[in-house]
């Protein structure tokens, strides 16, 4: 039985959150990836991900991931709304098509909001077509969820910077053609001394230090600076704006990771949907218990709540709001519903649950990763309730 027909999945697109634009964005996107995209991998991630890049960049779908019409985006600023459909879409059919598309946004977002018209022009156009694979190194052994910690520094001689330290769990590393590093070039104390630098991949100085293999295969890796000279026409802004840039690029892209979290919960409704009335036991099919439409019915409240928060924001955040509450609300309550949503799947599935490769197998392990990165749930608790008593100080 066909699953696509089970959980009415395209009707939130009619919610007035969006625009037709965006519905038009969601049903073409949709039709391509059920062609092109498989849910499962052969196991060569990196090769995985660059043909993944390459027919998102032809197909046209990466022009949205950039801002500025002048150099290959789909608008001038990043339209929220069609990177929060683009996302949950891809993630319901392959979590690594998604991570493709998100990489090349996130990787290029600094760029995009305050690149020098010369960096825009060599490495936006690229990341559009998918000639060019993109990546984001901030977080570092001792920096992860304490961002301000950082430790790899800049230091500024002349008309370079050199930099030194590490990074790591940086995504696309060892596939990416560019980083846009964040490094201590100590303009002032603090989160104040940060700048974000582009670093071409094989600059002297640079390397991949070790390649980590995750419970949701993607390309990830530690990086090392020694010495690595960067002209300083590589940074992007001024000295010292690396935290408000790099808080800037997360901002444009957490309610994307809420949707992500929607599409890979969406994906597990309908897998849930076709086990149950179609497994048989006890004379009668799965769903003719109570127990699982108890179960079908919370998943899929759960699914909408979050998918009603997510959308929320991304309006929010396209009609010029302040959305530093909402977008963590949305990605606090889509990732952690979408893990109980999926284990719920999971376990409708029974011993088949958990054979490896299994779309429900394969689902549990892929939302895990989104419940730590981009501000890991705690964070974004901690975000809400700070915003909440700002709200009632005189
Ligand atoms: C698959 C994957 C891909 C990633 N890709 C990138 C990338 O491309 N670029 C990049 O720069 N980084 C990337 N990261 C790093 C990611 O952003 C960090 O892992 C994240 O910020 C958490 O940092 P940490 O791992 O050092 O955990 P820690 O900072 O040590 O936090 C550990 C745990 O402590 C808890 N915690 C944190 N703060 C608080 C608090 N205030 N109160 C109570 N509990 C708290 C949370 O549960 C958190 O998970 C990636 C991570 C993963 C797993």
């Amino acid at each position: 039985m066909n699953v696509e027909t089970r959980s009415e999945r395209l009707s939130h697109l009619d919610w007035p959150f969006l625009e037709d634009q965006h519905r038009t964005l969601a049903r073409a996107l949709d039709a391509w990836a059920t062609e092109h995209v498989a849910h499962s991998h052969d196991g060569n991630v990196d090769a995985e991900c660059r043909a993944l890049v390459r027919s998102l960049g032809d197909a046209g779908w990466l022009c949205h991931a950039v801002g500025g019409t002048g150099f290959g985006g789909a608008a001038d600023v990043i339209d929220t709304r069609a990177i929060c459909v683009i996302r949950e879409t891809l993630a319901r059919h392959s979590g690594l098509a998604d991570f493709a598309f998100a990489m090349q946004g996130l990787g290029s977002g600094a760029i995009s909001l305050a690149g020098a018209p010369a960096q825009k022009e060599r490495y936006l156009p690229r990341v559009a077509r998918g000639d060019a694979i993109a990546a984001f190194a901030l977080s570092e052994p001792d920096a992860g969820s304490d961002v301000a910690a950082l430790r790899c520094t800049a230091r500024i001689e002349g008309d370079h910077a050199v930099l030194d330290g590490e990074k790591t769990w940086i995504s696309n590393g060892g596939i990416a053609d560019f980083y846009v590093v964040f490094a201590r070039s100590d303009e002032a104390p603090g989160s104040r001394g940060l700048s974000a630098f582009i670093v071409d991949a094989g600059t002297p100085g640079f390397d991949v230090a070790e390649r980590i293999a995750v419970i949701a295969p993607h390309p990830l890796a530690r990086l090392r600076f020694d010495g690595c000279r960067i002209p300083l026409s590589q940074r992007i802004g001024a000295g010292g704006e690396g935290f408000k840039l790099a808080m800037r690029t997360l901002d444009v892209f957490r309610t994307s990771v809420a949707a992500a979290a929607l599409g890979f919960a969406r994906r597990a409704l309908d897998e849930a949907l076709l086990r149950a009335t179609t497994r048989k036991m006890f004379n009668q099919t799965l769903a003719d218990f109570q127990l699982t439409q108890a179960k079908l019915a919370q998943m899929a409240t759960t699914l909408d709540s979050a998918a009603l928060l997510t959308y929320r924001a991304a309006w929010q955040r396209d009609h010029g709001r302040n959305v530093t509450k909402e977008a963590a609300m949305a990605k606090l309550a889509a990732t952690e519903g979408a893990q109980q949503i999926i284990d719920a799947a999971l376990q409708m599935w029974g011993g088949l649950g958990v054979v490896s490769e299994q779309p429900v197998e394969r689902l549990y392990r892929e939302i895990r990763a989104l419940r730590i990165y981009e501000g890991a749930t705690e964070v974004q608790q901690l975000i809400i309730a700070r915003e909440m008593l700002k709200a009632l100080r005189p």
